[in-house]
């Protein structure tokens, strides 16, 4: 017999008679109704599970909101806060708002406002840099204007000292030479150093003799040392590579630099510059140079301060010896661009010791490979200059000199004269001016090279730029010279030329 549902069974036992469960077609009946009761408590449990289901999920819902309520409200705090530090120093409005659509309105008209202060500090610094430019343009265009009648006095100078002087005048006319040639030094070093500040200066690669760079320059230094009872003395490794490719004018600078600060701090005593390579590979050469003092040396707290330009270890130092502080800054940034670095090991009354390594590659050849071995015995007598010069210090300056080596000189005051001399007149080679009135030397240059391209035209510069070289070449001169003329290395350009 079938099993009932507890509740049919109850009513079965209460109402049924027993005749009925005999009863094929009540039993069906019945068995549907059975049926029924199930079903409906299936459902039942099935609705009151699914309740009980959704009621875990409408918790679980719940809690995620609150915290989510929870961070958004601790992060509206936390910008409240955040705003209010910042608030001092920007200017937003006091505001106590935890509308965030507030909040964002208030961070928009903040981001406005800096981008406009943004915009004036671009406005500022550009102004910065172009005070900045006109700082450098103002240097050089002075220095210039310096360098002009410095020549002159330098010349002047120079040729005075020539002339047989009386006995008690050589002494006077030397401490103008010395005088006029340390001027020359410092403007040189203000324009280097302004010219390395704005990034200006750029290395030249060319071949060039590290051992005949050093022994020129402890030769040009011995005078000095001599006169301080100094021992000078170059000491050159032999593996020391014959041609190597670098600038020679910024290494020799960093060397004269360094030598003659040798040769000033030290009385009686010795400077030994030596060169040893570190290494050497079939095309680099990594090569040590050590300028090495017994002199007063230099106290620990102050090497670090002497690469700084404009200073001097001590204020004794300018007024004994003179000098203005920027030669070891030159020398540091000089070196920094070769990728390397000046160091210092020193000891008060003992002497000091500077010292550096270049890396630089090695060429074939040997140093008479180059043209500037040259000797000063080459005759210029008669030959035929145009000196195209609108100065008249360096026209007296200049005619003085070459009439002094036998030329005979012809001078034009500006560009326009001298194109026209050029018309009438064969010279052997002419000396140009670059900045002179009427008519400027490039100009002058330009309209020559229209009918004649046979005669050597040199510029006469007291330009120093770097690219000066490529504006004369541009122009069509062949070379130039840079005022005030050293007389030895104007010999010199002049017998290339000529010869
Ligand atoms: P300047 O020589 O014109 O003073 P430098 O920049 O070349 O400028 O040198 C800065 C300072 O460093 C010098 O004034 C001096 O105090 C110190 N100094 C440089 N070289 C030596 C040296 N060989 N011995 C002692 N002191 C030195």
């Amino acid at each position: 017999m079938m099993v009932y549902h507890k509740l049919l069974k109850r009513q079965l036992q209460k109402y049924g008679d027993e005749s009925l469960l005999e009863n094929e077609a009540f039993l069906r009946f019945i068995d549907a109704v059975n049926d029924s009761y199930l079903a409906f408590d299936r459902d039942r449990e099935l609705s009151e599970h699914a309740f009980s289901i959704s009621q875990e999920e409408f918790s679980e819902i719940n809690h995620r909101l609150k915290n989510e309520v929870n961070i958004r409200e601790y992060s509206i705090e936390k910008l409240k806060e955040t705003l209010k530090s910042v608030k001092t120093d920007t200017g937003l409005p006091d505001f106590n708002s935890d509308n965030l659509l507030e909040i964002v309105d208030i961070l928009n008209a903040e981001i406005s406002r800096r981008r406009e202060a943004e915009k004036l500090l671009i406005v500022a610094k550009e102004e910065a840099e172009k005070a900045s430019h006109a700082k450098t343009d103002f240097l050089s265009i002075m220095s210039h204007e310096i360098r002009t009648p410095l020549n002159a006095v330098i010349g002047m100078g120079h040729l005075l000292l020539k002339n047989d002087p009386r006995p008690d005048q050589v002494n006077n006319l030397k401490v103008l030479k010395t005088s006029s040639d340390n001027l020359l030094v410092l403007i040189n070093d203000i324009l280097d150093f302004n010219k390395i500040e704005a990034g200006k200066l750029d290395l030249e690669n060319a071949p060039f003799s590290l051992k005949k760079l050093v022994t020129d320059i402890v030769s040009a230094n011995t005078n000095n040392s001599n006169e301080r009872e100094n021992t000078i003395k170059a000491i050159i490794d032999q593996k020391v590579p014959e041609l190597m490719i670098g600038d020679a004018l910024r290494i020799g600078q960093v060397l004269n630099n360094l030598v003659s600060n040798a040769v000033k701090f030290t009385h009686k005593g010795n400077i030994d510059v030596s060169v040893q390579v570190k290494s050497l590979s079939a095309k680099t050469a990594v090569i040590e140079l050590a300028i090495h003092d017994s002199g007063v040396g230099i106290a620990q707290d102050k090497i670090e301060t002497i690469f700084m330009p404009f200073t001097q270890a001590s204020t004794s130092i300018t007024r004994q010896y003179g000098g203005t502080g920027l030669g070891l800054a030159i020398t540091k940034k000089i070196l920094n661009l070769y990728k390397s670095d000046i160091e210092v090991e020193s000891e008060i009354g003992k002497g000091s010791k500077f010292f550096f390594t270049l890396e630089l590659e090695i060429v074939e050849g040997n140093a008479a490979d180059l043209n500037g071995d040259e000797t000063l015995d080459f005759d210029l007598n008669k030959k035929h200059i145009l000196l195209v010069e609108d100065t008249l210090f360096n026209i007296v300056y200049a005619t003085q000199l070459l009439e002094g080596w036998n030329i005979v000189v012809d001078v034009a005051e500006n560009g326009a004269i001298a194109v026209e001399k050029m018309r009438n007149e064969p010279y052997d080679l002419v000396l140009m001016d670059l900045q002179m009135p009427v008519m400027d030397g490039y100009t002058a240059t330009t309209k020559i090279r229209e009918f004649n391209n046979d005669t050597p035209i040199i510029a006469l510069t007291a330009s120093a730029t770097s690219n000066v070289r490529e504006q004369v070449l541009k122009a069509g001169m062949q070379d130039y010279v840079t005022k005030p003329f050293n007389p030895d290395d104007f010999y010199i350009k002049l017998k290339r030329y000529l010869a």
